[in-house]
């Protein structure tokens, strides 16, 4: 039995057991002087302070005075491939001078390079580096993450990697809940150059075999000459089939139609939409995939930002992740993702707050597990340093998380 309370909390959260979509982004419920009271990893009173019993902050046994600062759910960051061998600073610097993400990667670096090095590194490296990353995140207020594999791209590796992101939701102190995402369909691997038809056919008769299991969600990168919407389409169909749910990496680098895929296959989640037509906006308004935007990726390749706006506008659901990866966007900041989705995209605070928190939990299909301060669910929340949240946005880049409690477990402490 482990009891924890939060006294004098200015709790800001959205509510409710799915995602926020349109105008309901920007509602966030606000209890001035508030109360949490968490017992063995689920939040059971979350209320005005002067209406906690007794009796029930006598069961606590440990008790923190949050002194009128603010009080998030704890912030979810559904996508990222935190998992990966060797580092990519030479294209960093390539990138710099102008070369573009796809003609480096047609000229084999890239996302086989990352390859290549994921192959030959052992799963205890692999594992030591990833939590490095874990730890960075948790100080910034994450309680939960997914994680993808894909720089396998063959049967072993995906395996490897999907077994390190089973085991650092089970080790790292369990600091975090970790979402495993299988994402053999990143790229093409060298050796089927040429032949994608060929290594969609291996992945759906040797890959999501192995997987099954491993894996919650299955993700594809659709994209121009890498798998066209037919063969995404097929892939994701046998996915889904095997009981895997689905989020596609959609309408990135040119306008493919990974949208209308996404929400035609009945997706989770659709990924990126730099360049989503407007079509594709109203397809997702209307089926209700969650349209998670990655404005760091778009700040480190110099894109232009996927329109938020249009999709909150048009009454989607949006959510907010970081993207994480050694290749196109070397980052795992929340600060900064909120900075660039209030100052950029022309997001609300209050909008941004819901995208990284209760959104980017329906993104994981988690919704009314985590993502909101609420009676029944998991108890990760954060305490930031400060008594207003408009603040958030205010501190660009900087982390001003104080205390993080995941499952009932302080995590953090900054
Ligand atoms: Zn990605």
């Amino acid at each position: 039995m482990s009891n924890i309370v939060i006294r004098h909390a200015n709790i800001v959260t959205p509510v409710g057991n799915s995602a926020r979509r349109g105008k309901e982004m920007d509602m966030l419920t606000v209890i001035p002087d508030g109360a949490i009271v968490i017992s063995d990893g689920r939040i059971t009173y979350c209320g005005a302070d002067r209406n906690l019993k007794a009796e029930l902050v006598s069961e606590c046994h440990e008790s923190i005075d949050a002194c009128g600062r603010v009080v998030l759910p704890g912030f979810v960051d559904s996508h990222t491939h935190l998992v990966f061998g060797g580092y990519r600073p030479d294209e960093f610097e390539w990138r710099l001078k102008g070369d573009s993400y796809m003609s480096i990667m047609e000229r084999g670096g890239g996302i086989q390079s990352t390859v290549n090095a994921t192959r030959v590194e052992s799963y205890s490296e692999l594992k030591k580096k990833a939590e490095w990353f874990i730890d960075r995140m948790v100080s910034m207020g994450v309680t939960t993450v997914e994680a993808k594999s894909g720089y396998g791209l063959d049967v072993a590796t995906e395996v490897k990697m999907l077994d390190v992101i089973d085991s650092l939701s089970k080790d790292a102190d369990r600091k975090l809940r970790v979402v495993a995402t299988f994402l053999g369909a990143h790229a093409v691997p060298q050796e089927y150059k040429g032949r994608t038809a060929e290594y969609v056919d291996f992945m759906i008769r040797e890959m999501i075999p192995a997987v099954k299991g491993k894996a919650v969600f299955c993700d594809i990168f659709t994209e121009k000459n890498v798998f066209e919407i037919d063969d995404s389409r097929r892939f994701l169909q046998a996915a889904r089939e095997a009981g895997f749910k689905l989020k596609l990496h959609a309408d990135e680098i040119v306008t493919l139609g990974g949208a209308e895929l996404a929400s035609e296959m009945g997706a989770v989640s659709a990924d990126h939409l730099l360049h989503v037509s407007d079509q594709g906006v109203a397809r997702m308004a209307e089926s209700g995939t969650v349209a998670t935007l990655l404005p760091l990726t778009a700040f480190a390749l110099r894109e232009p930002f996927a329109p938020a706006r249009k999709f909150i506008d048009s009454g989607a659901a949006v959510a907010l992740a970081t993207d994480l990866n050694p290749g196109s966007c070397f980052s795992g900041s929340i600060p900064l993702t909120i900075a660039l989705a209030c100052i950029y995209m022309k997001m609300s605070v209050e909008e941004t707050i819901t995208a990284l928190t209760l959104n980017g939990a329906a993104a994981l299909d988690l919704a009314s597990e985590t993502g909101s301060i609420e009676v029944g669910k998991s108890g990760d929340v954060v305490i930031l340093e400060f008594e207003n949240y408009r603040m958030l946005p205010y501190y660009v880049g900087m982390n001003c998380v104080n205390t993080v409690i995941s499952r009932g477990r302080i995590v953090a402490h900054n």
